[in-house]
């Protein structure tokens, strides 16, 4: 059967950020749970509840460097006290102690049977057959109870934690050196364009250097997936097909340009032919034309992220549609940046009819947001100067300084 470039007509109604959020929340699933070494797990989604093998800390030990006494012989200072030995982090004390008696103890070593307090060096003369104590102190101090971090048997993290430097240690001290985590999706990224060279090649006249293919592979790496750059497709149906093709394998394709209704614009038909595609209006500024949809390969989908070409327009749609579905494909549920308001000190022009996402340095300590200057959609300055975007709603088409707008904050991570 004959394809034809996309009809103006297929992209005529304008769909609401929100509705094609939903939709293409909707299509995508969090990955399979494997095991990884805890390094890789960083950034992934816990696919299981764990439990801590054993107390942590397993037994009482001192915090501090010092003496490990009875507290009732240093309630008052000074005291004299007979040291009966020495416990170093590691061993473990060869003795007991008994009234007026102390044992040198260092930092993570276990407490002598009877004592209960630990003075610290500090607060003594350092003596080594007899030491003085030069400060009284108040009984338990320095002293971790075992169990006190983590009980034995007790749940230590659950599904659907996000793992951070804090949830490696605690895997860690738990003895579970590869965990059960989320597949970390793997996103091939192609560039399409009878006009776009790779960045190291001398651009011919009329062509232009690829930059979305490296700003996306990017934001995927950013977002805690990994991008797989596949090589640049020409604007012909064959190209893009076997592009596709090669490019089974990941969890999720992206590819920019070639989504408009222009007549080299072949990615609606293409993808429609290995599975299903919708192209979209998106009532949105930069980013109008988006295509979603998914291709098929046995019984594997792979969920497709048609982005338009213009560079802002690709990282924008990138952040608004994509992020959220390749965290949640991570297992992650929060899902979006946080917004805030902010007074807006300069003055934007808009299209009426649009929702309009304009570049923003918000200044948090001010409350206070500005543009970072020209706005077009191929002006990626404009976003590279940027720590927000301004979300500026339908309905006008001029928004005054002094107003009160929301700020997405595009450098922090979600939080809902
Ligand atoms: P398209 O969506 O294919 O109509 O492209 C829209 C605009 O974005 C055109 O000016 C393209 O030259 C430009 N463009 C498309 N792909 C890229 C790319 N990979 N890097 C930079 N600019 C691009
Ligand atoms: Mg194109």
């Amino acid at each position: 059967m004959a394809i034809s470039p996309t009809s103006a007509r297929a992209a005529e109604r304008l769909l609401a950020v929100e509705e094609a959020l939903e939709r293409i929340l909707s299509g995508v699933a969090p990955l399979g749970a494997r095991e990884v070494p805890l390094l890789d797990a960083v950034g992934r989604t816990l696919a299981e509840d764990v439990t801590a093998d054993r107390d942590v800390p397993p037994f009482r030990n001192s915090a501090m460097d010092g003496y490990a006494v009875r507290g009732e012989d240093v309630a008052s200072a000074p005291a004299s006290l007979r040291v009966v030995g020495s416990v170093a982090a590691g061993g473990v004390p060869d003795r007991g102690i008994r009234h007026g008696e102390a044992m040198r103890i260092m930092t993570g070593a276990p407490m002598p049977d009877g004592a209960d307090t630990v003075v610290r060096v500090e607060d003594t003369d350092n003596g080594e057959s007899t030491v003085t104590i030069t400060a009284a102190t108040p009984r338990g101090l320095s002293v971790r109870e075992a169990g006190e971090d983590l009980k034995r048997g007790s749940t230590v993290l659950t599904t659907g934690t996000t793992i951070r430097a804090a949830e490696v240690g605690l895997l860690a001290s738990i003895g579970r050196p590869k965990p059960l985590v989320i597949a970390r999706p793997r996103v091939a990224v192609l560039s399409t364009g009878d006009e776009v060279v790779d960045v190291g090649e001398a651009p011919a006249p009329g062509k232009i250097r690829d930059s979305n293919r490296y700003s996306l592979g990017a934001a995927i790496w950013a977002c805690g997936c990994g991008p797989w750059l596949r090589p640049i497709v020409r604007d012909t149906p064959d190209a893009l097909r076997a592009a596709l093709r090669d490019a089974m394998d990941a969890d999720a394709i992206v590819t920019s340009g070639g989504v408009s209704v222009g007549d080299h614009d072949w990615v609606k038909p293409v993808v429609g032919e290995l599975g299903t595609i919708d192209l979209w209006s998106i009532a949105i500024r930069p980013g109008r034309p988006l295509a979603f949809g998914e291709l098929r390969d046995g019984t594997r989908r792979i969920p497709f992220f048609g982005l338009p070409g213009n560079p802002v327009s690709a990282l924008l749609t990138f952040e608004m549609f994509v992020r959220p579905a390749l965290l949640k494909m991570s297992g992650r549920t929060r899902l979006h940046r946080p917004r805030v308001q902010a007074t807006l000190l300069d003055t934007v022009d808009k299209p009426a009819h649009l929702r309009f996402f304009a570049r923003g340095i918000h200044d948090a300590a001010r409350g206070a947001v500005t543009t970072t200057g020209p706005q077009g959609s191929g002006i990626l300055r404009s976003m590279s100067l940027a720590n927000c975007l301004i979300d500026l709603p339908p309905g006008t088409k001029h928004v005054d300084a002094g107003e009160t707008v929301t700020v997405i904050l595009t450098e922090s991570p979600e939080d809902r």
